[in-house]
């Protein structure tokens, strides 16, 4: 199969072949024909397998074959991101696409001022990608119209709903003209979601592309087992050991992106962080060195790394795991995109065995621990499996109490190994669950 067999039109054929895509992936190959055909669309695909080109490309070939031009303040296309990154990364990508293409295209979010945004919207832009707080803000503001728009795309509609945007969403909900196409991409399809999608879609073509571990084919995963407190020790070993040229490295807090930089910086070593905290300009200017590989290491939050797409990353290295298990999966995607293979090591303490063992769960699979040498570490990181268990080993047998003799003396009745081992000398303690339970707090 190929792009034009697809039905595309040349302009867009040009610009996929000066951007090496060859064939349709998966995502592309079912969602063209469908969006091409006017139909509404739930399509269950991560970051990674194509699905930006897949809505975006037959979007614009409806928006340059259909419909008026675009009035003042108006959009004909909405496409709506939950983080600023995954906005300009959504919105790079539609302009490449659209190159060839007598079409508008903009990005909007929180973070950086309004006017500007105000201004570029007065003669209207054909495609607009946006968060949705701005969104909305922009619209109370009668800075937006939306009552010529075609098509809606709600990508990582998940993600949005962990980030606390339902409200918003159901806000923009009610902005919109009621005959129009939508289109929603989601890694998962929870409750939330299925219920956001009977609200907001009509009849949809239901894709699912491939399993949601997907991206871990072509990604080698494995776990290091080590103590809290020498995870940065260890990383700057890993690091030297393995000569790693590029890593994107992901920690849990905002405080842990300052500490683990510092700590990098203060041993000569090139990198830089991005976290919620930090201005959207930093921000930005830190994913930029980082592509252009000026920063060898880059620490980043969930949230910041969200749409971060670099070709050929060749690592990532989880310092924390995530707490939702979901994340895990958005992380690994950074690497081994687009057919290349990638590495991503954990570092586990014992602290974190549950996050593991839902992580494993989750992907259906049991993760390799390499235990590095003058690492081991002291707490014991408990063993898990992909059935969702984790497996305490039992304690060691205690010396019984003796009468009268106590000490160092030997006098009581050892509890012989073998006594023990006619219990299991596994023992599955309790199912953990799945770490996704609900909306979380806007970061
Ligand atoms: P996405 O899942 O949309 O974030 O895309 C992941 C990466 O795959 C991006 O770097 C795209 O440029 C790239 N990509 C998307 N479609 C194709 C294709 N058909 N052939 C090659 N690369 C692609």
């Amino acid at each position: 199969m190929t792009f034009a067999t697809l039905g595309l039109i040349e302009p867009l054929l040009r610009a996929l072949e000066a951007l090496g895509y060859q064939t349709p992936t998966p995502v592309q190959a079912q969602a063209i024909p469908a969006v091409l055909a006017g139909r509404d669309l739930m399509a269950a695909a991560q970051t990674g397998t194509g699905k930006t080109a897949g809505f975006a490309v037959p979007l614009l070939q409806l928006l340059t074959m259909e419909g008026p031009k675009v009035t003042a303040n108006s959009v004909r296309a909405l496409i709506l991101c939950p983080t600023r990154e995954l906005a300009e990364q959504v919105h790079a990508s539609v302009a490449q696409y659209a190159e060839h293409l007598p079409l508008t295209t903009y990005a909007v979010y929180g973070g950086v001022s309004i006017n500007p945004q105000m201004m570029k919207l007065r003669k209207g832009v054909d495609v607009l990608v946006a968060t949705p707080g701005r969104l909305i803000d922009l619209f109370r503001q009668n800075a937006l119209k939306l009552n010529q728009l075609q098509t809606l795309v709600l990508d990582e509609a998940d993600r949005m709903l962990d980030l606390g945007f339902s409200e918003e969403l159901a806000n923009i909900y009610r902005m919109l003209p009621k005959k129009r196409q939508t289109l929603l991409f989601s890694a998962t399809f929870s409750d939330d979601i299925r219920l956001l999608a009977g609200q907001m879609l009509i009849d949809p073509l239901s894709i699912e592309v491939s399993p949601r571990n997907v991206a871990a084919n072509t990604v080698k995963q494995w776990v290091v087992p080590v103590d809290k407190k020498r995870k940065a020790e260890l990383f700057v070993h890993l690091m030297r050991k393995g000569k790693w040229k590029q890593v994107l490295v992901f920690a849990k807090t905002r405080n842990g992106v300052d500490a683990m930089v510092d700590k990098l910086q203060g041993l000569g070593i090139n990198a830089d962080g991005i976290h919620g905290d930090k201005p959207q300009a930093t921000r930005q200017r830190a994913l930029d060195r980082f592509k252009a590989s000026e920063v060898q290491i880059l620490v980043a939050t969930d949230v910041a790394a969200r749409g971060l797409d670099i070709e050929d990353l060749p690592m990532v290295v989880n310092f924390d795991l995530p707490i939702v298990a979901e994340d895990y999966i958005h992380r690994i995607g950074r690497t081994g995109r687009a057919g290349n293979t990638g590495e991503a090591i954990s570092l586990v303490c014992a602290d974190e065995v549950n996050m593991l063992s839902a992580i494993e769960m989750l992907t259906r699979q049991t993760l390799t621990r390499k235990m590095e040498q003058d690492f081991e570490p002291e707490h014991r990181v408990p063993d898990t499996d992909a059935s969702g268990q984790v497996v305490k080993k039992p304690k060691k047998p205690k010396k019984p109490k003796t009468s009268g003799g106590g000490g160092k003396r030997n006098l009581g009745k050892w509890v012989e190994s073998g006594e023990v081992a006619a219990e299991p000398s596994i023992k599955p303690v309790r199912k953990v669950p799945v770490f996704n339970t609900g909306p979380r707090k806007k970061k």
